[in-house]
């Protein structure tokens, strides 16, 4: 399907969009990836300050440790001093772990490190000097033993004061020195030698004591000092480093903000873009729904008309064909009844220019139905239960005659015994069948035209039936091959032209095969025939539903049941079939069959019958000769010849041989009951079952097509009611003609709904009509009619107002 240019702006626009939106995406993603690995890189900075600035932390607490310890010398301080060191120790580790980037950072990073060992160095140094490892006090306390043991009364007690602690480090650092005072007391005192050694021994100690202090001091002062140093170094690293910090941080923060910057222009600048390509979008999708919605109104508009066009088109063939076809086939049926009837030449000449003219108009309003009715869906496929072989024996009857008429010979050929019974379409497989062996025998003017049956299984219960019509005909030229199966196709030749149809028939026919599955095909050579063949796949039938089929055919009334009747033919099917039928109208047992004329003959001048059925074409004795001697012996005795009259010569010399009845092959049971009755008019009268009617041959007639069927039941009750009127008004003015030509009018319709009795007493009001009126029945006939019609017509309307045919 082609794509409209609004379609195709929209496409490219979207995909446009798409590729915006998702190039944005990218963009974005990138910028911000960027921004989050500076974030990082930032805070791993961060992370490196931190553990300076606890570093430094640390070395306050260690100084702070070391000075209470100075003071309190106590081991708590000892190991707060231990824990902090230790602690400080890890971090410096963790310092160098992040130590990265670049090149000047890590020298700052070493230098805190050297910095800080070096206070720590001091520090350590500062809390040795601190840890006193010898203490004098003992010293001391013996040697004044020692000297109060000496000069007990005279030594006044000499007493070491501890100087007096200063408070703040400082001031112990760098105020006036306290030194322990040794307090005398001023009392005079007379020293022995001893004591007097044991006295310049504890000044010696003292000197030496204060010596040591003061030697202690310098050196803590010295310590000092360089931690102050090392501190003012320290914090200025520290200030550098923070400094640096800030500097990267300003610097990221501005490479934050031109990212940033970036990502908004592009955002901004994509998102104007699409939002003005969706704007674009938009307005085209507006326009192309508005013009879709314009060509989708004029579209569903043209359907309508269209579809409103192909109904009425229909319904007008349909109708058209319906209301042609039951004058066109009152037509044919008349010409055919005048054609037996009549027996002036020119006259004779004129009904069978007729009889054709109707015969073709017959099969046109047929085509037509059927073409109107495929065209619309409406043909339906049945499944029937059909034995094949009878059927191609009943479509090779029909066509004899036309054969025969052009001197043409049909003939039959099947390689194998074909299934008993298929299950399928009859009818349709008919249709096809006469349509294409009709057609060649039309179109071959010498020679033979042959149908040859075939079959292939193709699964357990189903035949592919294969059927091929070889003609020796004219032939069709290779270019007028290929459109042989379209609708309305004739091909215009010389002999062609003779024949004038519809141009639907083989198209009729594929549209047939191809609804039952099945394939056409045909080839041909001018001037030297035409092979047409086709399969149908059916599926296996039962030949007990043939059989019910039959039997829920007809209803026979009890006088036919009560006749005995002799059946006469040479072809084992046709006496099959009759067996049949007989079997199930329960009047077997007075049935009886003869193979052959002479047969007949032996067993009708022994036996009595009340009907002969018997058929024309026999070897030796044949139907003609053998009734002629019949009749001879007994001249009352009623035959019905089971063949087609082909003419009126025929006709006569049938009627010399006593045949005064004629059922042509093949027929249908009701037409057997039908002709049975005629024979035994008068028995009838005392049926109890006066008005049954049967709507399945008119169901058949009409393919199921309930407003058909409705309308012909119309027809009839219309023209019933008419007729019986006028019968009524044609009794009152003695118009015995009159009245025949009415009761033969109502009589053909009620062959359609097979209301049988009625139909059989309308025959003897149209036939015997004088005979009645001599034997003063007519009036007692007439009112019997009149009630049948009366008791049909009330059912008929019962069931049209019941529903029953509405589609
Ligand atoms: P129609 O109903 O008018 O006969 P068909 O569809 O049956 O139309 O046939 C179409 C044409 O095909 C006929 O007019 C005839 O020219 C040609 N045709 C059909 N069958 C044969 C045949 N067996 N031999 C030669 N020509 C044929």
């Amino acid at each position: 399907m082609k794509r409209s240019g609004i379609e195709l702006n929209m496409i490219v626009l979207a995909i446009l969009i798409v590729l915006a939106v998702g190039i944005s995406g990218i963009l974005v993603h990138r910028s911000l990836t960027d921004i989050v690995n500076s974030i990082h890189a930032e805070a791993s900075t961060d992370f490196k300050l931190i553990i300076i600035k606890d570093i430094s932390l640390d070395l306050l607490e260690i100084e702070n440790s070391v000075e209470l310890f100075a003071l309190t010398r106590s081991n708590t301080n000892l190991k707060k001093y231990r824990d902090v060191n230790k602690r400080l120790n890890e971090r410096l580790k963790l310092l160098a772990e992040n130590k990265t980037e670049t090149e000047e950072d890590a020298s700052l990073i070493d230098s805190v490190q050297t910095l800080v060992n070096n206070k720590l160095k001091i520090w350590e140094e500062i809390k040795e000097i601190n840890v006193e490892k010898n203490d004098p006090q003992p010293q001391f306390d013996e040697l004044y033993t020692l000297l109060a043991q000496k000069d007990i009364d005279t030594v006044k007690v000499e007493v070491l004061v501890p100087p007096e602690k200063k408070k703040g480090f400082f001031k112990k650092i760098f105020g006036k020195k306290d030194t322990a005072v040794i307090r005398i007391d001023t009392s005079y005192v007379e020293v022995s030698p001893e004591s007097e050694a044991i006295r310049e021994e504890i000044e010696a100690l003292e000197t030496g004591l204060i010596m040591q202090e003061q030697r202690k001091n310098r050196r803590e002062l010295k310590l000092i000092q360089q931690n102050i140093l090392v501190t003012g170094k320290l914090n200025n690293l520290i200030a550098q480093i923070e400094e640096a910090e800030r500097d990267a941080l300003i610097h990221k923060n501005n490479e934050a903000d031109r990212l940033a910057t970036i990502i908004y222009k592009r955002l901004s600048s994509f998102s104007v873009v699409a939002v003005i390509m969706l704007f674009v979008v938009l307005l085209l999708f507006v326009r192309y729904l508005s013009k879709s919605r314009k060509v989708q109104k004029a579209l569903k508009a043209a359907k309508q008309e269209t579809e409103k066009l192909a109904q009425a088109k229909e319904n007008f063939m349909a109708n058209v064909s319906h209301e042609m076809r039951t004058p066109v086939n009152a037509i044919h049926g008349l010409t055919e009844q005048l054609l037996q009837e009549e027996t002036n030449a020119s006259v004779n000449q004129k009904l069978g220019i007729l009889l054709t003219s109707s015969k073709h108009l017959k099969e046109v309003v047929n085509d037509t139905l059927d073409f109107s009715k495929i065209q619309a869906n409406k043909l339906k496929i049945s499944a029937t239960d059909f034995a094949p072989e009878n059927l191609i024996y009943e479509i090779l009857a029909i066509l004899k005659p036309e054969a025969e008429a052009k001197n043409i010979e049909l003939l039959y050929r099947c390689e194998h015994t074909l299934p008993a019974v298929l299950l399928g379409d009859p009818f349709r497989l008919k249709q096809i069948l006469i349509n294409i062996i009709g057609n060649a025998i039309k179109f071959t003017e010498k020679g033979n035209v042959t149908l040859l049956v075939d079959y292939k299984r193709i699964g357990d219960d189903q035949f592919d039936m294969q059927f091929q019509i070889i003609d020796t005909g004219i032939g069709i030229s290779e270019e007028n091959l290929d459109s042989i199966f379209e609708d309305f196709v004739q091909i215009e030749t010389d002999y062609t032209r003779k024949f004038r149809g519809t141009g639907l028939g083989l198209s009729i026919v594929k549209k047939l095969v191809e609804l039952q599955n099945g394939e056409i095909g045909i080839k041909s050579v001018l001037n030297d025939g035409t092979s047409m063949f086709f399969h149908i796949p059916y599926k296996l039938g039962l030949l007990d539903n043939i059989l019910q089929a039959v039997q829920h055919g007809v209803s026979v009334p009890a006088h036919v049941k009560a006749l005995r009747i002799l059946g006469v033919d040479d072809d084992e099917y046709n006496r099959y079939l009759l067996r049949i039928i007989f079997e199930k109208w329960g009047m077997i047992s007075n049935y009886t069959e003869a193979k052959n004329g002479n047969e007949a003959v032996d067993l009708a001048l022994s036996e009595n019958f009340d009907l002969i059925l018997m058929d024309l074409r026999m070897p030796d004795l044949n139907g003609m000769e053998a009734s002629k001697i019949i009749t001879r012996a007994k001249p009352q005795q009623k035959i019905i010849a089971l063949a087609t009259i082909n003419s009126e010569a025929e006709r006569t010399m049938c009627k010399n041989a006593g045949i005064n009845y004629f059922l042509s092959k093949p027929y249908a049971e009701s037409e057997l009951l039908e002709i049975i009755e005629t024979t035994h008019v008068n028995a009838k009268h005392n049926d109890a079952d006066l008005s049954t009617f049967d709507l399945s041959e008119l169901e058949r007639l009409t393919n199921g097509d309930k407003t058909f069927m409705k309308e012909m039941i119309e027809v009839f009750i219309r023209t019933s009611q008419t007729g019986i009127t006028n019968i009524k008004q044609a009794l009152e003015q003695k118009k015995w003609e009159k009245i025949s030509e009415e009761a033969h009018k109502i009589a053909s319709p009620c062959k359609h709904i097979k209301a049988d009795i009625l139909y059989s007493k309308l025959k003897e009001l149209e036939k015997n009509t004088e005979k009645l009126v001599r034997s003063n029945q007519i009036t007692s006939l007439v009112l019997a009619v009149e009630n049948d019609v009366n008791q049909i017509n009330t059912a008929l309307l019962s069931q049209i107002e019941a529903g029953n045919f509405s589609s």
